[in-house]
């Protein structure tokens, strides 16, 4: 048994038999054959070799037609490499002496060479590293694999890789994935919070540590504490199985609580909305009680594409979220591509900071014929009925103004063309930059809403990548640096009465949302899943105690100190709910 520390990102337990997703986004199935197959393996690999083999002979060929010499050279190379006995003996080592299957054993020589080459610190090994990677696909084609999205079939497992990208996490099949662990990765990624979303127990930033995997191993992930347990002992797996049933119980009872209000117990309502990516996600929204989408992520549509949707495709799937929400208010926000969002699409250039790069709606306004078709989309499909557009990523009024002129115009278009308009069309944006809070009390006047989104607003304050490991210690929203930025953006909204809400996934932590009710929030928008704890929350406690307790925080020097205060405030007020992870 061995267990691994990771960051916990999406809670619930997964245990079952690991699927390793190697680092080029192949099913590595199969990792272990009986002893009675290891020649018939050895035959899969001989023949595997021999069809990579012709596949690069014909790509050098066509190459060098088309192309040159020189290019030709690059697939002569990697025959060169296929080819090596060095490679070779160590593959058939694999196999023979340890029956681990072919793929296997193929990806895990070439993952040894390929990080050896990267590491050796010069730019032409680097791109040796590259060329055992292009080996290593081909033989993996040869042998019969398939990229994740394409294969099925193989039955329930945890899957272990190096990363997954936002859009492969959404792409995962929920049936056959009971959860999944990541060498890198940090807390706030939308990998994270794709996860989340789907309700799949996940750990992210293990380090290093499939190369410790092997055969067909269990796995145990623990998505409360971060922990990835390697081949555990009955023991473990028997505590661990009990979790999980205790966790299902407790989720049945939160089901009580759905319809009634997120009230405390001193009166004061709060109004609790989803966060969601998809309109699939829609039903869980209304199963856990949400009162209307206060997040749809709409660049989701575009991740999980090759092309650019079309207006039509758009439309229907805005309108599929309205209608499926029946009266409820949803907040459509517009693209929020780029940083970790990319998918495959063409549109997005190579930026050496992505994150501080063209992303969001300076995307969008960079790209006005994608931004235009995006607005029309939504304001068709909300016709007649209230429309509440937010824009992501705000960092000046001019944006702002912008953004507003080019959602004025298109309006004005469709008028024109006889589409009706909505009955009720607000305007908000999200106020995830530091900028946008410093010039909020400006801001605030042109806007009819804002939405805290506290993922962005830690990560560009604190100056820390929410989706790396190696900084992750720094991803707090209990930084007190933070939570002046917040409690400041609360107060301007509040005294302006403009409606304020925060769609961060610091809403989704029962001990946290209650500091920013504390503060003066009363709107909350979270993944559906965690809406039950939050309202639980809210019906247990007192307005006046966690207005005390915001009023604390900030006496206090550090996220540490926040935390502790916050946990020890937390169990004393709801000890039943602190028990309960
Ligand atoms: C945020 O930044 O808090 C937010 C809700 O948006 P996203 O996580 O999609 O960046
Ligand atoms: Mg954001």
């Amino acid at each position: 048994m061995l267990e691994l520390q990771g960051i916990a990102v999406s809670p619930g337990v997964a245990i079952g038999k690991v699927l390793i997703l190697d680092r080029e986004g192949y099913r590595i199935t199969r990792s272990q054959i009986d002893s009675s197959d290891r020649h018939n393996e050895l035959e899969r690999l001989r023949t595997a070799i021999a069809e990579a083999s012709s596949r690069l002979d014909l790509h050098r060929q066509r190459s060098t037609d088309q192309l040159g010499e020189q290019v030709g050279a690059i697939f002569s190379a990697h025959q060169g490499l296929l080819l090596d006995p060095c490679l070779q003996k160590d593959w058939v080592q694999l196999i023979e002496e340890q029956c681990y299957s072919a793929e296997f054993a193929v990806s895990s020589v070439l993952n040894r060479y390929a990080h050896a080459f990267r590491h050796m610190g010069s730019d032409t090994m680097s791109e040796r590293a590259n060329d055992i990677r292009d080996v290593e696909r081909t033989l993996l084609e040869a042998l019969g694999g398939a990229p994740l999205e394409a294969s099925g079939g193989a039955g329930q497992s945890v899957l272990a890789s190096h990363d997954l990208t936002p859009a492969e996490t959404a792409n995962l099949d929920r049936e056959k994935i009971l959860g999944f662990c990541t060498e890198v990765g940090g807390p706030g990624g939308h990998t994270a919070i794709v996860a989340r979303g789907m309700e799949i127990p996940a750990v992210v930033g293990v380090g290093n540590f499939l190369h410790r995997i092997s055969g067909e191993s269990q796995v145990i992930i623990d998505g409360f504490r971060g922990t990835v347990i390697l081949q555990p002992d009955e023991q473990t797996l028997e505590s661990y199985r009990q979790r999980r049933e205790a966790r299902v119980t407790r989720a049945a009872k939160l089901t009580e609580i759905r319809d009634l209000p997120a009230i405390t117990l001193d009166g004061t309502q709060v109004c609790l909305l989803a966060n969601i990516e998809f309109p699939s996600e829609v039903a869980s929204c209304l199963q856990r009680g949400a009162e209307g989408v206060g997040l749809y992520r709409t660049e989701f549509l575009y991740l999980g594409a090759d092309r650019e949707p079309t207006e039509e495709e758009q439309f229907q799937t805005y309108r599929e979220v309205v209608n499926s929400l029946h009266d409820l208010p949803v907040i459509m926000r517009t693209l929020d591509l780029g940083a970790d969002k990319v998918g495959s699409l063409q549109m997005l250039e190579r930026e050496s900071n992505p994150f501080l790069g063209l992303r969001s709606i300076r995307l969008s306004l960079r790209q006005p014929r994608i931004f235009r078709i995006q607005l029309r989309a939504m304001l068709r499909a909300a016709s007649e009925r209230t429309l509440k557009v937010m824009f992501p990523l705000v960092s000046t009024l001019h944006e702002l103004r912008t953004a507003r002129m080019v959602l004025r115009q298109v309006a004005e278009d469709l008028e024109e063309e006889g589409v009706p308009p909505p009955a009720k069309l607000e305007v908000g944006m999200m106020v995830e930059v530091p900028a946008a809070v410093l010039m909020l009390d400006h801001f605030i006047h042109e806007v009819d809403f804002i939405s805290i989104g506290t993922n962005d607003l830690i990560q560009y304050t604190m100056a820390v990548d929410r989706g790396n490991e190696f900084v992750a210690d720094l991803y707090s929203g209990h930084d007190p640096a933070v939570l002046r930025l917040i409690k400041q953006s609360i107060d301007i909204a509040n005294q302006a009465q403009v409606e304020v809400s925060v769609c961060g996934e610091m809403s989704a932590t029962p001990a946290t949302a209650l500091l920013l009710i504390g503060l003066g929030v009363r709107a909350l928008s979270a993944p559906p899943a965690a809406l039950p704890a939050v309202k639980q929350a809210i019906r247990s406690v007192r307005l006046e105690d966690w207005q005390q307790i915001a009023s604390r925080i900030f006496d206090f020097d550090t996220a540490r100190e926040v935390d502790a205060f916050l946990q020890a405030r937390f169990s004393d007020l709801l000890p039943d709910m602190a028990l309960g992870v």
